[in-house]
């Protein structure tokens, strides 16, 4: 009697489990995702770093960058849902090759981006893996493995590293987090969240028209363009994005699923 009781309790207790663990997940043959939202209050941090860096960075003038990625960024948000989304996209002066998304919407582009991006198809690529992140929820997911207490960390370091702190001073900003009773999350996605943003990153490039095929072309500049630099020189997307070649070989393994999907326009 006593043993029943408790065996009905199981299910319930896993489904609370299950439920403050805010999974996400990816299915890469059907391409359904099932993502919790991002919470408010990552919600409304991210909204609120974007507001300072722009009173912060340099915005770009260039026409010709400003054009591309707001046409890039009408055809991804037409295939895109993010609940309350308030999608702005921007172009930051800054030679790091760099994007970075933030949860509410917010993209940010980096001038120096463009060398690699080279062409629309390119710059869907990058936008595509980073709004992945963001639909997949990988920030709060980081958030909550750390310990609960380290919300907005995450973003303090995503925030840090595109203005184009150095490792020290991050390294001191998050000792200071540490101090505040938060945890340093300097840390890249891990390979699974890396490998569900690649793929379904692509789909939305492909569903918004662009040639997933560009996606692998585009790794592999980046790729090129980190060897030649070195290590050392590694900006924070390389290394918060470890780029190696099983990552692109899983990335054509998805290729043939993601070319279903693409709608030439
Ligand atoms: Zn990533």
């Amino acid at each position: 009697m006593r043993f029943q009781k408790f065996s009905a309790l199981v299910p319930a207790v896993l489904a609370l489990v299950i439920v403050s663990c805010a999974v996400s997940s990816f299915d890469p043959n059907t391409g359904e995702v099932r993502a919790s939202a991002s919470s408010s209050s990552l919600v409304s941090q991210g909204i609120r770093e974007f507001d300072k860096m722009k009173r912060e960075k340099r915005i770009s003038q260039d026409p010709a960058h400003n054009a591309q990625v707001q046409r890039v960024a009408s055809h991804l948000k037409s295939v895109i849902q993010i609940p309350n989304a308030r999608w702005e996209f921007v172009v930051f002066e800054d030679p790091t090759p760099n994007a970075f998304a933030l949860p509410g919407g917010k993209v940010g582009v980096h001038t120096g981006l463009f060398q690699i991006t080279q062409n629309d198809a390119g710059l869907a690529a990058v936008l595509g893996h980073e709004i992945a992140h963001v639909v997949l929820n990988h920030s709060q997911q980081r958030v909550n493995q750390a310990t609960g207490v380290a919300l907005g960390t995450v973003l303090l370091d995503t925030v840090l590293s595109a203005n184009g702190a150095d490792k020290s001073t991050r390294a001191v900003a998050a000792t200071g987090a540490a101090a505040a009773g938060t945890v340093g999350l300097i840390l890249p996605y891990s390979r699974k969240a890396e490998l569900q943003s690649d793929q379904l990153g692509t789909l939305y490039m492909a569903r918004a028209g662009y040639n997933p095929e560009e996606s692998i072309k585009l790794w592999e500049r980046f790729s090129a363009w980190r060897i030649k630099k070195g290590e050392s020189e590694s900006p924070e997307f390389l290394r918060t994005h470890p780029l190696d070649q099983s990552r692109i070989l899983a990335l054509k393994n998805f290729l043939p699923t993601a070319q279903r999907e693409y709608k030439p326009r």
